[in-house]
Order: C-alpha cells, then structure tokens, then sequence
C-alpha cells in the first residue's frame, strides 16, 4: 500500500503541447515548487528560480569561457616565442662552439701546456771565481734556467666549455 502512495505522480500539470500525444514536450510544477520540462523523455526539473537565473548564468559562462580561449591563445603564442628562443640560442651556442674550436690560444702553442720558469740562469760572480781559485771563470754560466710544464688554463676551460656544450645539446 505504502509503496504504491510513493509512486504516486504528485506533479500538476501545466501545459502539453499536443493534447492528442502523453509523450509531446510539456511543462508541469512539482509539490516542493520546482518546474519540471519534458522534452523527448527527457524530465528537467529546477528551482523557478535557477530556470530564470540559466540566461544570465549562461552568459557569464560564455564569458568566462572566451576569456580562457584568450589565455589558451596567449599561452601557445608565449609557448612558441619560448621556443624560437630556444632555437635561436641553440643556433649561437652552436657558432660559439665552432669559433671556439678553430680559435688559437692567446695563451700558449696550443699543445694546451705552457712552460712556467721556475729559475734562471745564473752568472758565476768574481767572488765565486777566487773561490773556486780560477778568475776566467767570472762571468760564466753555472746554471740554466729551468722549466716546467703547467696546464694552460685558457686551453683547458675552452676543452671543459666545448665538453658541456657538446653534450647538452644533444637531444
Ligand atoms: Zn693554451
């Protein structure tokens, strides 16, 4: 008993399009005051307040959907300046490296090792020469200069540049 009372259609009905056809579009009023459309087997039922507030509602919504549309645009653009950028700066990199490579070195030959003077040459003194008990030796060499090899920095940051470079650019 109970169960057939909860199925029982509590709408009124306000209006049918065709009187001849129960499923033509129609309009009805539920008991707790929302109005219910029917188009096609399809029931909307709303507060008579949002059906009157949806115009406004969809207009703000148009609104708000072209000015994302207007973000997306700028977003894409942005996305393909970044781009060119990136390309360009590719390019230059690449010119860099390749200066670089047939670049001479201010620095040293370009075996990438300068030779550093760790002593010069010396001259035996008259003093010298009494002691050692030959005076002709005044004035004689009694050392070279002595050298020693050292990394070239310059060489040595340009090979730690083209290294770096070399790889990130490889993707
Ligand atoms: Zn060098």
């Amino acid at each position: 008993m109970s169960e057939i009372k909860a199925m029982q259609n509590t709408d009124i009905k306000l209006w049918i399009k065709d009187k001849e056809n129960c499923f033509s579009p129609s309009v009805h009023a539920t008991q707790d005051g929302c109005i219910g459309i029917n188009v096609g087997g399809t029931v909307i039922v709303k507060p008579i307040e949002v059906w009157h507030h949806l115009e406004s509602s969809l207009a703000s919504a148009k609104a708000e959907l072209a000015e994302l549309r207007q973000i997306a645009n700028t977003y894409d653009c942005k996305t393909a300046e970044k781009d060119g950028e990136i390309a360009e700066l590719k390019k230059q990199v690449e010119k860099m490296k390749t200066l670089l490579e047939i670049a001479k070195c201010p620095a040293c030959d370009g075996s990438g090792v300068i030779a550093i003077q760790i002593s010069s040459r010396r001259l035996v003194s008259r003093d010298m020469a009494m002691d050692a008990g030959d005076p002709s030796l005044e004035g004689s060499l009694y050392s070279d200069a002595e050298w020693e090899p050292e990394q070239c920095q310059w060489c040595y940051e340009k090979n730690e540049i083209l290294k770096k470079y070399s790889k990130e650019l490889e993707f």
